[in-house]
């Protein structure tokens, strides 16, 4: 019980913060873990705060925290401005870079602009989205595979992850990916499947890592900007 009136706590904290940066209509997710310190990242436009389950047996947040949280939150915002965009709706989804309109109209199939499902509900919506995305991705994983020198056996689970774009798991040989990636187009979340694949040669984020990772996806770096903004129609021309 005392927990959760703390959660309140810190929750209001930061709408109140929300509003101080000039009120801004950015999301603000807020995590409980079991880390020690604070995070803060921007994802799909979306702002995640982790907050340790341990500061909150405290009971209270320093002023130091606070403040901290403060100067990040702006820090964040002026650097990133996020867009704040869903996509995936039932109305549109953004799929490639594209942003297409849901409809349940048989003539409109394979219409390009167009994105056709049998009914139009979230649960199809999703189901139809991920097949699309798996079709496609066959031929992306022999293409990345090739360019890594690695045997293309992996597995891919496709869905909703709240902290993370991928992630991989080398002995199992399994590749999870955020199914929001697929909203930007190829240059964009190939780099995520990349930066996944480099991880059968270097498990952590080690300069040799990252090396690597340039040598195949030179742009990575400013492709992750464009995802923490959720630009899904941004093009490289
Ligand atoms: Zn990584």
């Amino acid at each position: 019980m005392f927990l959760k009136e703390n959660r309140v706590y810190f929750e209001d904290i930061i709408k109140d913060e929300k509003f101080i940066i000039e009120n801004s209509n950015i999301e603000v997710n807020i995590e409980y873990s079991n880390r020690r310190s604070f995070g803060m990242m921007c994802l799909y436009g979306k702002l995640l705060i982790t907050i340790p389950l341990s500061v909150l047996k405290i009971g209270y947040i320093g002023r130091s925290f606070y403040l901290q949280l403060c100067n990040s939150l702006e820090k964040i915002y002026m650097k990133i401005q996020p867009l704040n965009i869903e996509p995936i709706t039932l109305n549109y989804v953004y799929l490639f870079g594209e942003k297409l309109q849901v409809t349940n109209f048989k003539g409109y199939i394979n219409e390009p602009k167009y994105f056709y499902v049998k009914r139009i509900s979230l649960t199809s919506i999703l189901k139809q989205y991920d097949k699309v995305v798996k079709d496609k991705l066959q031929s992306i994983m022999n293409e990345n595979c090739n360019l890594l020198k690695l045997a293309n056996d992996f597995k891919l689970t496709i869905s909703f992850y709240k902290t993370r774009y991928g992630s991989i798991n080398t002995k199992e040989r399994r590749i999870h990916l955020d199914r929001r990636i697929f909203a930007f187009n190829y240059d964009v979340f190939n780099s995520v499947i990349l930066h996944e694949l480099c991880h059968c040669y270097y498990q952590n984020h080690s300069r040799q890592f990252h090396n690597l990772l340039n040598s195949v996806s030179s742009k990575n770096k400013f492709y992750t900007y464009i995802m923490a903004k959720g630009d899904f129609q941004f093009y490289d021309k």
